[in-house]
């Protein structure tokens, strides 16, 4: 009989499964907190399990960790971990420690549902979907090789859309917002798209606790998102997407991010940073500039540090919030952009 991956199972699915193998229900909490509170890969870790407990248990069950294929570092301390899934497919999480926090950067699929052109994940086609467990694992793969300070923040940003993945991205933020789970604040994770009306609304509507909500705009007119991000515009141009985040605006107070790939000559002159301004009119959001991030098969431009820095002005000018993203990890392409699932 193939044992039952611990990591596959939602809170209550453990509760029936330890009751299924003999256990009393209360049992479940205990194992839960081992796997997302103390992390452990293993259940002969568990030592409040007695030694028959968990021989018993390590019959029926076992913990299918991902594997860490290749672990970089940058000189700015940024970490990008390969981990290897079941099936052979590889993705990539990338940790980024600073002072005050420890933000982790997840990936959502095994290459990517969409085609934008600036992406190197892009050039991959879809693999598939990750489980859930698998979104989570990479939570507990990094913590595990980190022990010594707990990860603050998670930003689903790394290969993928999640919102082409929502059924199980929603389940990963439960599990990690979750007292019985990781425990982390449902206003340190971000949930990034690149503009999946429907999924978006459906996000937002949801009555559970929500993480932020992070919408990859990259242009102000449909003519250049159509060039940038073919698929995603098509099926929902810039108009049915911010209308749609004008009606939620209307009924929360939650306050959306724009991010905005800054591409030289494409999209970052003073007339479109003006057009922003005017797009963002009725929806509560900050922006978040991010200057491209070379990769060697990309013809695009990163813009010069002049031109980001009079883009900015001219939002602020207009009454915007907008911060500047900082390029971490880019001398081991770990940055926004640079994620492939490849061993380079
Ligand atoms: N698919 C989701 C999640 C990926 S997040 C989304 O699109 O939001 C990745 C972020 O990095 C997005 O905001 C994307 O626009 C940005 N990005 C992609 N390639 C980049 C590059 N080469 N340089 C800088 N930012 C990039």
């Amino acid at each position: 009989m193939m044992k039952q991956n611990l990591l596959a199972l939602s809170f209550s699915e453990m509760e029936t499964f330890v009751q299924q193998i003999g256990f009393k229900k209360y049992r479940a909490k205990q194992i839960l907190s081992w796997i997302y509170q103390k992390w452990v890969k293993s259940i002969d870790e568990m030592t409040d399990l007695s030694l028959t407990d968990r021989a018993l248990l390590s019959e029926k069950a076992e913990i299918l960790p991902l594997k860490i294929v290749t672990r970089q570092k940058s000189s700015d301390g940024t970490e990008k971990f390969l981990l290897g899934l079941e099936d052979g497919n590889k993705i990539e999480a990338v940790f980024l420690p600073e002072e005050r926090r420890l933000t982790l950067c997840i990936s959502t699929q095994a290459g990517c549902t969409l085609d934008c052109t600036f992406c190197l994940t892009a050039l991959e086609k879809l693999k598939r979907n990750l489980k859930v467990s698998e979104i989570m694992d990479q939570v507990l793969t990094v913590q595990r090789e980190h022990p010594e300070r707990r990860i603050s923040n998670i930003v689903f940003m790394g290969m993928g859309e999640p919102m082409a993945n929502l059924p199980a991205v929603t389940e990963a933020v439960q599990r990690m917002i979750s007292p019985t789970g990781f425990g982390i604040s449902p206003r340190k994770i971000t949930v990034s798209t690149a503009g999946l009306v429907p999924q978006i609304e459906q996000f937002l509507a949801s009555n559970e606790p929500q993480a932020n909500l992070s919408i990859s705009l990259n242009a102000t007119t449909d003519k250049v998102r159509d060039q940038i991000m073919p698929k995603v515009n098509k099926l929902y141009p810039i108009k049915v997407l911010l209308d749609a985040l004008k009606k939620a605006s209307l009924l929360s107070r939650r306050r959306v991010t724009f991010e905005y790939v800054l591409l030289a000559g494409v999209n970052d002159s003073l007339a479109d940073a003006i057009r922003l301004v005017r797009l963002a009119h009725g929806i509560r959001c900050k922006f978040n500039l991010i200057p491209f991030n070379e990769f060697p098969e990309s013809h695009y431009r990163r813009p010069s540090d002049e031109q980001i820095e009079n883009f900015q002005k001219t939002l602020l000018k207009g009454g915007l919030v907008a911060t500047l993203r900082k390029n971490r990890g880019r001398d081991i392409l770990a940055a926004c952009g640079q994620l492939s699932g490849e061993n380079k």
